[in-house]
């Protein structure tokens, strides 16, 4: 058994949210991979509010094995927040986020540290395929990185999710990130430094449901956009700009029609029609601007991004 020295080299970091059925695959697997590198290395669970058996798990897992470290939250705060803890606690030099579903092999984590040696800072794994995806899912993914790549400022890579490592460095800089709307794999291409990535195959899921219902990943989808793009409220001054035009065009027309014309314009029908198209756009954008007003709201009441309940394993002094 490997001595918990107490800076390791390298830390794996994985929220679970109900991963029962995981946990004790997972850690056979890290191990298997990180062994072949005989440095020493940490493995920080997070465990988001789980209410299945996870946290016994994690528990039985840590008596074996000095190195599972376990960070636990009062309740459920979400995927990003949790890999924030993550980066928060863990004391590695480099530090690898990695889903704990299995859809991100472990052993990929020996390529991206491969890179790291290399010099690279942050080194992303890129999804060159995905199995056992929904049909709905990859599509939706697809299209969803090719929009945000085009509307915003910085280069997220196409097909990454937040499979990654990141130098002491990068983490820092992380950390430093605060907002409450995460989207973690925009902030860490956010914080520059040497970037690179790496091609894997994406597994299926090794046992349990997706903890991202259409609903969660909408949500996340928004709060990609809105962190890092203004586009959607700038749509309003050229929707505006562009209808106001056309206005202009249709009451000239009006105007001629009533002089020379032997008829006024069509009444009724036009008008309500009109109407409700201009009231639907209006409503629309309101909802952008309420999207962007909430997250206003969020930030400004700056409460923690999350309620640590427990932790086991850290050196106290060294965070
Ligand atoms: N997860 C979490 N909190 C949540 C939702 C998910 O910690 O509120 C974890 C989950 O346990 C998994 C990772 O985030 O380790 C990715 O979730 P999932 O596999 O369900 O997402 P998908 O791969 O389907 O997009
Ligand atoms: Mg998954």
């Amino acid at each position: 058994m490997a001595d918990p020295s107490p800076r390791p080299r390298y830390s794996i970091v994985a929220p679970v949210f109900n991963e029962e059925r995981i946990i004790e695959e997972l850690h056979r697997r890290v191990t298997e991979a990180m062994d072949t590198l005989d440095e020493p290395y940490e493995l920080v669970l997070v465990n988001d509010g789980s209410h299945d058996r996870s946290l016994e798990l994690m528990h039985q897992l840590r008596e074996r094995d000095p190195r599972v470290k376990i960070v636990n939250f009062s309740r459920n705060f979400g995927h990003q927040v949790a890999i924030t803890a993550g980066l928060d606690y863990a004391q590695g030099d480099a530090v690898i986020i990695i889903d704990a579903d299995l859809q991100d092999p472990p052993e990929v984590i020996l390529q991206l540290i491969e890179k790291w040696k290399e010099g690279y800072e942050v080194v992303y794994a890129m999804r060159q395929e995905r199995k056992g995806e929904s049909w709905f899912k990859e599509t939706t993914a697809k299209l969803f990185y090719r929009l945000i790549i085009r509307i915003t400022d910085i280069d997220i890579p196409p097909d990454t999710g937040d499979f990654r490592l990141a130098d002491r460095k990068a983490v820092q800089a992380m950390r430093t990130l605060r907002e409450r709307h995460r989207f973690m794999r925009g902030l860490s291409v956010w914080t520059g430094f040497r970037q690179t990535g790496v091609q894997y195959v994406r597994s299926e899921r090794f046992a349990g449901e997706t903890k991202y219902p259409l609903r969660k990943m909408v949500r996340f989808a928004l709060d990609g956009i809105t962190s890092f793009s203004y586009l959607p409220l700038q749509i309003a001054t050229y929707f505006g700009f562009v209808i106001a035009s056309l206005s202009l065009v249709g009451i000239a027309a009006v105007i001629f029609l009533r002089l020379y014309g032997h008829q006024a314009l069509l009444g009724q029908a036009t008008t309500l029609v009109s109407v409700l198209f201009l009231g639907g756009i209006q409503l629309i954008f309101l909802g952008i601007i309420g999207e962007y007003l909430g997250r206003i709201y969020d930030e400004v009441k700056a409460r923690p991004l999350y309620v640590v309940s427990d932790t086991w394993g850290f050196d106290e002094s060294a965070n």
